[in-house]
C-alpha cells in the first residue's frame, strides 16, 4: 500500500496482486491482494462493508480473509466493486437467533433464516 497526496485528495494505492514463491515446488504464484467483505455487525445493527486483506494460501490453493484495510459505505462498496469486479465478494450473514455475524459454516432454521453453528447446537 502506498500513499500520495495532491491538492485535493489523499490517494491510497492498493496493489491488485500479491505474489510469492510456491511452498511446494520452484514456481511462483500470483493472487488478488484484497477482498470485498459484507459482514453483519451486531454493534452497528447494520451491514459493515470493508476492503480486507486477502491472504493467499498457496499450499491449499485458497484465499483466506485477513484484517479490514478500509471501511466503506454500501454505496462506496458498490462503486469499488464496479471498478474491480465482484468475483471476490464475500458475505458474512446475520445469525437469526443470536444476531452475530456468521463466519464459515452455517445452517438454516427451515424457515429461510441463517443460523450459526453455535445456535444450532
Ligand atoms: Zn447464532
Amino acid at each position: 500500500m502506498t500513499f500520495e497526496k495532491d491538492d485535493k485528495n489523499l490517494i491510497i494505492k492498493l496493489p491488485l496482486l500479491q505474489e510469492g514463491d510456491d511452498t511446494y515446488g520452484d514456481g511462483k504464484w500470483k493472487a488478488q491482494n484484497f477482498l470485498f467483505i459484507k459482514t453483519w455487525s451486531k454493534e452497528l445493527d447494520d451491514w459493515d462493508y470493508t476492503i480486507s486483506q486477502g491472504i493467499w494460501l498457496d499450499y491449499k490453493g485458497d484465499m483466506q480473509e485477513g484484517l479490514p484495510i478500509i471501511h466503506l459505505s454500501e454505496k462506496e462498496a458498490n462503486e469499488a466493486m464496479k471498478v474491480c469486479g465482484d468475483n471476490l465478494f464475500t458475505v458474512h450473514p446475520k445469525c437469526h437467533k443470536c444476531g452475530k455475524p456468521i463466519y464459515g459454516c452455517f445452517t438454516g432454521d427451515g424457515e429461510g433464516n441463517d443460523i450459526c453453528m453455535s445456535c444450532e447446537n
